[in-house]
């Protein structure tokens, strides 16, 4: 069973989350309740420079998590596989200088082409790219995503996948984020969790919640507690697997994203002391 939680040092939440709010307000705010971690998303930080978004995270106690998001390997034409590649470097230079210790991996599917084609040039992307994120000291995290997403997404879209891709690289720096949204349903799920724990590839651990029923397939998703994911059950699986580092709450909402932030965070803090 999961550990009881008491305060809020594994709380992390997501730039996306609070999406309205420019990144410095989202510091502010994250700090003022007490939330100690925080995963960057790449557009919240484009217009700002690199030691303006050190300055505010120090400012405000906050560690950076990670950087989200990278991926999006497969293509029909290398050339378009090698901006990938390029992109990709450019996200892991980006996360170095913001002392972002890792980068998500969402890795993309081309519909053009077989699942199983675009399998192969992730891991080609993620060959390519493994040199220089070793360089910079930036961790790499696949994360597999729900199969509704297997035709532009992501054809990496089970538990079980990525671990097999990670073990491929038996590497300090290729591990995987388990997103609760993409994976809660899968009934292979605490020994897949177990496995990755137990090569030392858990990197992450993403929460919300699956809204019963689910209005849009991208940007309804729900807070903890509201839906059917057995998330204290899971969380069980994820810390017996060794796993220590921060829940990182994760939530694409219209309906949050219209809502009042200060209420929306208050509501995060109290569903991740209560439903997490
Ligand atoms: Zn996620």
């Amino acid at each position: 069973m999961a550990t009881e939680i008491k305060s809020l040092d594994g709380l992390c939440i997501h730039t996306i989350t609070t999406k309205p709010l420019e990144f410095e307000l989202a510091c502010s705010k994250y700090s003022e309740i007490g939330v100690k971690g925080i995963s960057i998303w790449r557009d919240a930080v484009a217009d700002l420079d690199y030691r303006t978004v050190k300055d505010c995270l120090k400012k405000n106690d906050l560690s950076p998590v990670s950087y989200v998001r990278g991926g999006f390997f497969p293509a029909l034409e290398s050339e378009k596989r090698n901006v990938a590649v390029d992109d990709n470097i450019k996200m892991l230079q980006e996360a170095a200088e913001m002392e972002i210790p890792m980068l998500v991996l969402v890795c993309g599917a081309e519909p053009g082409q077989s699942l199983q084609t675009s399998r192969e040039q992730i891991k080609e992307g993620i060959e390519n790219i493994l040199p220089r994120a070793q360089e910079l000291n930036v961790k790499l995290a696949i994360e597999p995503l729900h199969p509704m997403y297997a035709d532009t997404r992501s054809a990496i879209t089970s538990l079980k996948q990525a671990n097999e891709l990670a073990e491929f690289f038996n590497n300090d720096f290729v591990g995987i984020a388990v997103d609760v949204y993409h994976l809660w349903f899968d009934d292979d799920l605490e020994n897949q969790i177990k496995r990755c724990g137990k090569q030392n590839n858990l990197f992450a651990y993403h929460i919300c919640d699956w809204n019963v029923p689910t209005d849009d397939m991208l940007l309804d998703r729900g807070l903890m507690g509201e839906g059917c994911i057995p998330l204290k059950k899971i969380r069980g699986w994820v810390e017996e697997a060794g796993f220590s580092g921060y829940n990182e709450v994760e939530i694409f909402s219209t309906k949050f994203w219209e809502s009042d932030m200060d209420v929306f965070l208050g509501k995060i803090v109290n569903a991740y002391i209560n439903h997490s």
